[in-house]
C-alpha cells in the first residue's frame, strides 16, 4: 500500500505452510489474512490457494519421487488430493471476505474439472458460513498454454483470471524456470506468449477481469504491449509499483494497442524489445 498499490494481485500463501509440522489450521490462516486485509486499508487482497509440489516439498503433503515436478503434482493438483486442507483454506478465507474486499485465487488449472472441483468445494465451505460474502471475488490463474488457448472454456465460470507468466513461458517455451542453462530461451515477450496472453483477453471479452503477474508484468517495456493487448491489471513486486504506474501513464490505450498489434507479428522476443524500445524513444 506504501507503494502505491490499488491492491494485492497475488498473495502466495505457500509461506505460510512451510517450515511446519502441520498445515496451519483455518483460524490461523484468518489471523493472517485478516491482518494484511486490514493493512491495505480497502484495497482487493487476492489470496492464491496452496501452490505447493515436488519442487518445494513439504512433509505433511508427501509428493512421490517426479521426475519432472514442475510437470508434476503441483498447485491445485496437489490441494486437490488433500481436500482438508484446502477447505481450511477457503473458510479463512471466506471468513475474512466477509469484513474486506477479497479474491480466493486457484493456481495451476489445466482442466475445467478441476475448477468445478474447486469452486463445488467453495460452496460447500458458503454453506457452512452462512452463505457467500458479497465482497468475495473468484479467480484462478491461466499457467497452461492449453488453459490460454481454451480460455473460453475457463472464463464464464470465474470474475477474473490472472497469467502467471513465469510458468505459462517455462510451459510454452518448454524452458525450466531458473536453469541457467536455457535462460536465454525464457524470455515472456516472446510472440509465442504474447499469443497466448492475447486468447485470453480475447476469451475474456471484458466479461472477466484479466490480470498478468509473473516477472513480466514488471517488465517496463513488456507493459505497454500487456497494455496495448488489452490487459486490465498489472500485478508487480512492490519495489516495481511506482515505475510501472509511471509507464502506463504515458502511453494512450490507443498507441498501447497499435504497438501490440504491430510486436505480435515479430519473430522474437529480442524484435519485439527493439520495436518497443524504438517507439518509447521516439515518444
Ligand atoms: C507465475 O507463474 O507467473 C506466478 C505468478 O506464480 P509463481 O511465480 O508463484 O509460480
Ligand atoms: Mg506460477
Amino acid at each position: 500500500a506504501d507503494s502505491g498499490a490499488d491492491a494485492v494481485g497475488v498473495l502466495r500463501t505457500e509461506f505460510f505452510f512451510i517450515d511446519r509440522a502441520q498445515p496451519p489450521s483455518a483460524s490461523e490462516q484468518e489471523t493472517e489474512y485478516r491482518r494484511i486485509a486490514e493493512a491495505l486499508d480497502g484495497r482487493r487482497l487476492t489470496v492464491r490457494t496452496l501452490d505447493l509440489g515436488g519442487d518445494k516439498p513439504i512433509d505433511y503433503l508427501p509428493v512421490p519421487q517426479e521426475a519432472n515436478p514442475f510437470l508434476g503434482l503441483r498447485g491445485i493438483r496437489l490441494s486437490l488430493q488433500h481436500p482438508e486442507v484446502l477447505q481450511q483454506q477457503l473458510t479463512a478465507i471466506v471468513r475474512v471476505a466477509a469484513d474486506y474486499p477479497v479474491a480466493a485465487m486457484f493456481p495451476m488449472i489445466t482442466a475445467v474439472s478441476e475448477l468445478d472441483q474447486a469452486l463445488e468445494m467453495l460452496d460447500v465451505v458458503f454453506d457452512e458460513q452462512g452463505g457467500r460474502p458479497s465482497h468475495l471475488e473468484v479467480g484462478m490463474m491461466v499457467e497452461v498454454p492449453a488453459v490460454a488457448i481454451n480460455a473460453a472454456a475457463f472464463t464464464p465460470k470465474v470474475d477474473f483470471v490472472s497469467i502467471g507468466t513465469n510458468d505459462l513461458a517455462q510451459y510454452a517455451l518448454a524452458v525450466e524456470r531458473g536453469n541457467e542453462h536455457v535462460a536465454h530461451l525464457a524470455d515472456a515477450l516472446d510472440p509465442g506468449v504474447l499469443r497466448l496472453i492475447e486468447s485470453v483477453v480475447v476469451a475474456a471479452g471484458g466479461a472477466t477481469r484479466v490480470a498478468v503477474c509473473g516477472e513480466l508484468a514488471a517488465d517496463l517495456i513488456a507493459v505497454p504491449v500487456l497494455v496495448g493487448l488489452g490487459v486490465d491489471e498489472l500485478s508487480v513486486n512492490r519495489f516495481a509499483v511506482p515505475g510501472v504506474k509511471d509507464e502506463v501513464r504515458r502511453w494512450s490505450q490507443a498507441d498501447a494497442t497499435a504497438l501490440a498489434a504491430e510486436v505480435i507479428t515479430l519473430d522474437s522476443a529480442a524484435a519485439v524489445r527493439a520495436v518497443v524500445a524504438e517507439w518509447r524513444g521516439s515518444r
